[in-house]
C-alpha cells in the first residue's frame, strides 16, 4: 500500500480531530441531555415539569424562546390548573390550542420534527415578546400512544441552530421524554384530584389530611418549629337540616368550608373529615396565636348569612377544639403523635360543645 503523503497526512489528522471535536460534543450535549432527562423524571407536579420545560430548558440551552402548545379542546387541563391553583399567565410559553388547525401551516398535521429559518409571519407567535429575530426553530410534535398532546417550539437566534441538515436524534429523543412526563403529569394531577379532595367542599378529605399530618409532623420534628391542630365541628347541624332540608344544608357545608379557608393562610391544611366536622393544621404556628387564627374562624363563621331555598337568612355556627404539638415533642412515632395530636383537639372541642358551643377551647 502506498504511503499516504505529507499533505494527506496533514489531513487525515485534521479530519480525525473534527470527528474526535464532533464526538465530544455530542457526548457533552448527551450528558446535558441526561441531566435534564433525570430534573423532567423527578418532578412531581405539573407546576414543577412546567418550570423545568418552559424556564430551566431556556436558559439550560440558550434559546430565545421555548413555548409548549397543548392542546385541550375541552378545556381540562386549564379547568385543572385553575383548580390547582395555578395563572396559566405565569407561564409565558405555556399556550393551549382548541384545536390543531390554529398551528401554522408549517406544522400541521406534521408527525416529525421540523427545523427551518425562523419566519416572522409563522412563528412569531411562539415568541412571548413580539421580536423581529434572525434565527431559527424546531417543532416538536409530543405524541403519547398515537395521542398527540401538543408541540414543544424552541427558537434560537442562532441561524445555523436548526437547520434541515441538523440531526434530529436528540430532539427526537427529548421529545417523547417529554411527552412521556407531560401525560403523567397532568394524570397524576387528575388522581390527586379525585383521590385527596372533598367534592362537596373543595377541601382536602380526610385520607390526604391523615398522610399529610404525619408529613408536617416529622417536619415540625425536624424543623423545630411549632405546629398547631384545630377540629371544628358545625354546632346543631341536624337541626339545620331537619330546619331547612339536606340541599340547605349542603351549601351551608360548602359555605363554612369556604369561610375557614379564607381565614387561613395558603400553606395551612384544611380538611372534611366527617360530616361536618374539618380539621385544620397550622403550620409554623404557636399554640397562642393558633387560639387567635381559631376565635377569627369561629367569628367570621358566626357572622356570615346563609341564604335558604326561599332566601331567608339562615346562620351557623361552629365549636373549635385548638391542640399543639409541642407537648408530644419527646416522642418519635409520628403515627402516635398525630393521633394523640388530633385526640387532644378533639377533646377540647367536646369541652367546648358542653360549655355551650360557638366557642373555641384548648
Ligand atoms: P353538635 O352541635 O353537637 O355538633 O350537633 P350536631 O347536630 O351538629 O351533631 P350530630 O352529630 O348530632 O349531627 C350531625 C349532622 O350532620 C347529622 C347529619 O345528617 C348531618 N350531616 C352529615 N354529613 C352531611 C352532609 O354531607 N350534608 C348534610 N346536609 N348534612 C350532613
Ligand atoms: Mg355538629
Ligand atoms: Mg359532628
Amino acid at each position: 500500500m502506498p504511503r499516504p503523503s505529507d499533505n494527506e497526512t496533514v489531513q487525515l489528522r485534521r479530519q480525525l480531530n473534527a470527528y474526535i471535536k464532533q464526538a465530544q460534543e455530542n457526548e457533552q450535549k448527551l450528558n446535558r441531555l441526561q441531566n435534564y432527562e433525570l430534573k423532567l423524571i423527578s418532578t412531581s407536579s405539573l407546576q414543577e415539569l412546567f418550570q423545568v420545560l418552559l424556564c430551566d430548558y431556556k436558559s439550560t440551552a440558550q434559546l430565545t424562546q421555548v413555548t409548549l402548545e397543548l392542546f385541550d379542546s375541552d378545556y381540562e387541563i386549564r379547568r385543572l390548573l385553575t383548580e390547582l391553583g395555578l395563572d396559566a399567565r405565569d407561564y409565558p410559553g405555556l399556550r393551549f390550542l382548541d384545536d390543531e388547525q390554529e398551528l401554522p401551516a408549517d406544522f400541521q398535521s406534521d408527525e416529525e420534527i421540523w427545523l427551518g429559518t425562523f419566519n416572522q409571519d409563522l412563528h412569531g407567535r411562539f415568541l412571548s415578546e413580539p421580536n423581529n429575530i434572525d434565527g431559527s426553530v424546531a417543532f416538536l410534535p409530543l405524541i403519547r400512544n398515537q395521542v398527540r398532546l401538543g408541540a414543544l417550539i424552541f427558537v434560537s437566534d442562532d441561524k445555523a441552530r436548526y437547520t434541515e441538515l441538523t440531526g434530529t436524534d436528540f430532539l427526537v429523543r427529548l421529545a417523547s421524554f417529554v411527552s412521556v412526563c407531560l401525560e403523567n403529569a397532568i394524570n397524576n394531577e387528575k388522581v390527586k384530584r379525585l383521590g385527596l379532595i372533598d367534592p362537596l367542599t373543595g377541601v382536602y378529605n380526610r385520607r390526604y389530611f391523615e398522610r399529610r399530618l404525619e408529613e408536617e409532623i416529622r417536619r415540625t420534628a425536624r424543623a423545630d418549629t411549632p405546629l398547631a391542630c384545630l377540629f371544628l365541628d358545625i354546632d346543631h347541624f341536624k337541626q339545620i337540616n331537619d330546619n331547612f332540608g339536606h340541599g340547605i344544608g349542603d351549601s351551608i357545608l360548602q359555605g363554612v368550608a369556604a369561610t375557614i379557608r379564607e381565614q387561613l393562610r395558603a400553606s395551612d391544611v384544611l380538611a372534611r373529615i366527617g360530616g361536618e366536622e374539618f380539621v385544620a393544621l397550622l403550620v409554623q404556628t404557636e399554640h397562642q396565636r393558633a387560639l387567635e387564627i381559631a376565635e377569627r374562624v369561629r367569628f367570621s363563621v358566626a357572622e356570615k348569612i346563609f341564604n335558604g331555598a326561599g332566601g331567608e337568612n339562615i346562620t351557623a355556627t361552629i365549636s373549635i377544639g385548638c391542640s399543639s404539638l409541642r407537648q408530644f415533642a419527646d416522642t418519635d412515632d409520628a403515627a402516635q403523635v398525630a393521633h394523640a395530636l388530633l385526640d387532644e383537639a378533639d377533646q377540647a372541642l367536646y369541652s367546648a360543645k358542653r360549655a355551650g358551643r360557638n366557642r373555641v377551647l384548648s
